[in-house]
């Protein structure tokens, strides 16, 4: 027994053999992985034999969202590698910019679960990417909800092989070549068939590229406003979810709503619903980007056609960012209520509204959006009337 102990200990002293560079914005599972594959070891094993006794235990978890210090420490000594570098390959690395604190250990719905039943099979990739690759790796980027789609080779991505259909799973890897072989069935996932994101859909990347920079620069640019990338990112899931209405969404300026409507269809329709659910992910993102182009117009438009109140926006919106809850307070008017207050910012937002609409904009016509009666509510002829005289 005690021989046994010295002679883990005596392994897990060791520094790795083979230290692959980190490439450009690679997942810490694939670095790790292409470090298994260098010592001809599965990850499991490589886990059991230079970093702790668990292998197989650990390496079964999402890695890319673990936080576990130690783990890091452990990596950065035993490749020599800062622990800085070692972080920036943890999906972790991007909280504040991508999703506010989460001390969960299941990644916010800003990043894609490794399987989601509903949505796609399991990590996902860009077949083109890893072929223009010299040492094929995966991205972190393609775990972020928003990047459906490869805006450099204008394709969907794709979240298995499709020879086998397995999904892509690092940990079940006992071939010693690259990352990009099935591990199944041993297909080159570089070979897979794609096709080309058709020219309708080019919508869709613009928003993915516009997401994207948000990211990486930490702002998005709204109204020649700069807004904090974490605020647009955690108001995202939200606002998908109001747009999300099948054939009833009325945004006819959408580029891309006929595709939606006949995808909505299709999924009620069809069993073999993942491949369409991709695309619908896809559409969706763009409906969110689509919300802050021409603002206020856009967002104005898709509340009013929808008849969303402000309590639809706000409802149910845990740690709303205090961004969003002023934008819904400056566009969306109050509900409807008799005698209820109603506020200066209402009567502004609902002549903002009149005038984008290119409608009338007097005493009856802002009551009517406001909701109440145009020359018996008090508070409202006051307040329309200073409003009005102060212009
Ligand atoms: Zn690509
Ligand atoms: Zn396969």
């Amino acid at each position: 027994m005690a021989k046994r102990k010295r002679n883990r200990d005596w392994i897990q002293d060791y520094f790795f053999l083979f230290i692959p560079s980190p490439l450009p914005d690679e997942l810490l599972s694939s670095w790790l992985t292409r470090m298994a594959l260098e010592h001809k070891r599965t990850l499991s094993l490589f886990f059991s034999l230079f970093i702790r006794h668990d292998g197989n235990s650990s390496t079964r978890t999402d890695l890319d969202f673990l936080f576990d210090e130690k783990l890091f420490k452990t990596l950065s000594q035993k490749s020599t590698l800062d622990i800085k570098e070692i972080y920036r390959m943890s999906l972790r690395s991007e909280e504040g910019q991508l999703f506010t604190c989460n001390d969960s250990l299941y990644p916010p719905l800003q990043i894609r679960k490794l399987t989601d039943k509903r949505n796609h099979n399991g990590l996902m990739y860009c077949p083109k990417c890893l072929k223009e690759d010299k040492i094929p790796y995966f991205r972190k980027k393609w775990r972020y909800d928003f990047y459906n789609a490869c805006p450099k080779h204008r394709i969907l991505l794709i979240d298995r092989c499709w020879r086998c259909y397995s999904k892509i799973e690092f940990s079940k890897i006992k071939h010693q070549k690259e990352l990009c072989i099935c591990y199944k069935c041993e297909k080159d996932l570089r070979e897979n068939i794609t096709t080309a994101i058709s020219s309708n859909y080019s919508y869709g990347l613009k928003a993915v590229k516009w997401f994207e920079k948000g990211l990486s620069r930490g702002y998005f640019l709204i109204n020649k406003q700069k807004v904090k990338s974490v605020f647009v990112f955690d108001s995202f899931t939200k606002l998908r979810y109001l747009l999300h209405r099948k054939e009833k969404l009325n945004l006819n300026e959408f580029p891309m709503i006929d595709e939606y409507k006949d995808i909505c269809k299709k999924l009620n329709e069809y069993n073999s619903k993942k491949a369409l659910s991709i695309k619908k992910e896809f559409i969706l993102t763009s409906m969110v980007y689509f919300l802050f182009q021409a603002y206020p117009k856009n967002f104005i438009n898709f509340a009013y056609e929808n008849n969303l109140t402000y309590r639809d926006f706000v409802h149910d919106f845990k740690n709303m960012p205090f961004w969003y809850k002023k934008m819904v307070d400056d566009l969306i008017p109050m509900q409807n209520k008799v005698g209820r207050e109603i506020s200066e910012s209402e009567i502004v937002a609902a002549i903002k509204y009149l005038k984008i609409q290119n409608k009338i904009v007097n005493q009856l016509e802002v009551s009517k959006v406001v909701g109440c009666h145009f020359t018996i509510h008090k508070q409202f002829v006051k307040k329309y009337k200073k409003l009005n005289k102060s212009r």
